[in-house]
């Protein structure tokens, strides 16, 4: 549809509603169904705040086409639930606005020239922390090929523009399965807060705060590997390390928009300390390096020693389903006692641009059934069959963006390229020594050194956290 057509479309919708809102309920059941815009909208434009956390809206750049609400509407099932006005608008953060305003009148909030700022203040330890998506989106912005892996250049690079310390989230997100998929049998067991919801994307935990809160006993209380690699880097690292954590910026490099948003959650404090400072996204990283001359290609390195070990298991947390081919893998052996099979480690069913997909997994005499999916849309037709009572699944992977972390919002504007960047992750885990994170020598490390068990009151207070009832904010 063109754009000029859209805007007639959106312009039918707000005069039928404006109609509803006066008239019968029934009417404005019919209307929630075919697009969910509710209330007398008279908006062209996502009402984004200037206190949102994440979203930036840049008047000037807006052609009022009306994109940024179909988005938000239709595939995250947001906009359209609540009476939207200029001063009031609900917000995931998923940033599928961005990712759908051709004019760039919706970006990231940025946050680049802070870490600049920090980097080059003398009396500040900046360390950077990076998600698996960005190695395979950031050489987009230095012209190389879709879905190049890119690991030593950016790693490089981030030295090169002075980053005290480079570490790989990969490591938290080989942590993030030990504590899921623990949580996860015990919940089978005690037949108790079935199934498990992931809870890696803040962007779907806030959706479920806000609309679903009678299912929050579901969300695993496992951190996001962001959220963990925060409490660590302040307390196991600088440990280790010698640094007084009040001198740490810790900025976290991500593909995401709601993470920007996570970091502001009361919850996530630790001893009067924020474990993450700043977040920025692949995108101010590629503005980041360009400000400073450092060229992406031209860089090499490695990642410290401390806390950047990963498994093959952490590295496809990237990807659709990436999250729960690596909860599986360890479930397996939690259950059974024995690594899975070489055909359970990669788990095709569960892979892939679908929006929902499900699969079955033997374990000896138990069997696993599982669901992922991505964008609110797909994610709302398994929360209500949880609701009915008609779910059939025992843990459920949902993410807000379309394959999941590599087509975030902070990633290259390009989605064709998402299944480039989804076959290098799932290479790089073929590729990798160790496919397990229970197998990964630094995960044995940091349990037997700082957080004891799995499940430890230790590990309870790094690596969990409690969620709240948002849905006053409808
Ligand atoms: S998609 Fe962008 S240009 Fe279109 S209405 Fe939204 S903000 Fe404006
Ligand atoms: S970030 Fe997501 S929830 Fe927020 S306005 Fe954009 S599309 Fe809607
Ligand atoms: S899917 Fe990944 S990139 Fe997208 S909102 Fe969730 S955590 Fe962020």
């Amino acid at each position: 549809m063109s754009k000029v057509n859209r805007r007639k479309f959106l312009g039918n919708i707000v005069a039928y509603n404006a109609t509803v809102i006066i008239g019968a309920n029934l009417l404005m059941a019919c209307t929630k169904d075919s697009y969910g815009v509710q209330g007398s909208q008279e908006l062209e434009h996502l009402p984004i705040q200037d206190d949102n956390p994440a979203i930036a809206f840049w008047k000037k750049k807006c052609e009022e086409c009306g994109d940024c609400i179909e988005a938000c509407a239709v595939k995250q099932k947001v906009f359209g639930t609540y009476q939207a006005s200029s001063s009031k608008h609900v917000c995931i953060h998923c940033g599928s606005c961005i990712i759908e305003c051709e004019e760039k009148a919706l970006t990231e909030k940025y946050h680049w020239q802070d870490v600049l700022a920090a980097i080059d203040d003398p009396s500040k330890i900046v360390i950077a922390s990076v998600s698996p998506a960005v190695r395979v989106g950031i050489g987009d912005y230095f012209d190389m090929g879709a879905g190049s892996y890119l690991v030593g250049n950016m790693v490089g690079a981030c030295r090169s523009v002075g980053f005290d310390y480079v570490l790989d989230t990969n490591f938290s997100a080989d942590l993030t399965i030990m504590e899921e998929a623990a949580e996860l049998q015990k919940r089978i067991q005690q037949k108790a807060g079935m199934p498990q919801f992931t809870s890696c994307c803040p962007a779907w935990v806030k959706y479920v705060e806000i609309y679903y809160p009678s299912l929050l006993a579901n969300l695993s209380t496992v951190r996001s590997p962001i959220a963990m690699q925060g409490s660590l880097v302040k307390s196991y690292f600088a440990h280790k390390m010698g640094i007084d954590p009040r001198t740490i910026v810790h900025v976290a490099i991500t593909p995401c928009s709601a993470k920007k948003y996570e970091i502001t959650r009361d919850e996530l404090v630790i001893d009067g300390l924020r474990g993450t400072d700043i977040v920025i996204t692949t995108r101010e990283l590629a503005k980041l390096l360009k400000n400073r001359k450092v060229s992406l290609m031209a860089q090499t390195g490695n990642f410290d020693s401390l806390m950047s070990e990963t498994s093959g298991a952490g590295i496809i947390f990237g990807n659709t389903g990436g999250v729960m081919q690596a909860a599986l893998r360890t479930a397996y052996v939690n259950i059974s006692g024995s690594n899975p099979p070489e055909n359970l480690l990669e788990l095709k069913q569960i892979q892939g641009l679908t929006g929902l997909k499900e699969a079955k997994v033997v374990i000896g005499s138990a069997s696993l059934k599982v669901a992922v999916c991505y964008e609110m849309r797909n994610a709302k037709v398994l929360l209500n069959q949880v609701m009915n009572g008609t779910c059939k699944y025992d843990f459920i992977e949902v993410m807000a963006c379309k394959g999941g972390c590599v087509g975030g919002a902070g990633q290259p504007a390009d989605s064709s390229k998402i299944e480039k960047r989804i076959s290098a992750l799932n290479s790089a885990d073929k590729l990798a020594s160790n496919r397990y994170c229970h197998e990964n020598p630094e995960i044995r490390k940091i349990y037997h050194d700082f957080l004891g068990e799995v499940g430890s009151p230790e590990a309870k207070k790094y690596l969990h956290t409690t969620y709240n009832d948002k849905s006053n904010l409808l």
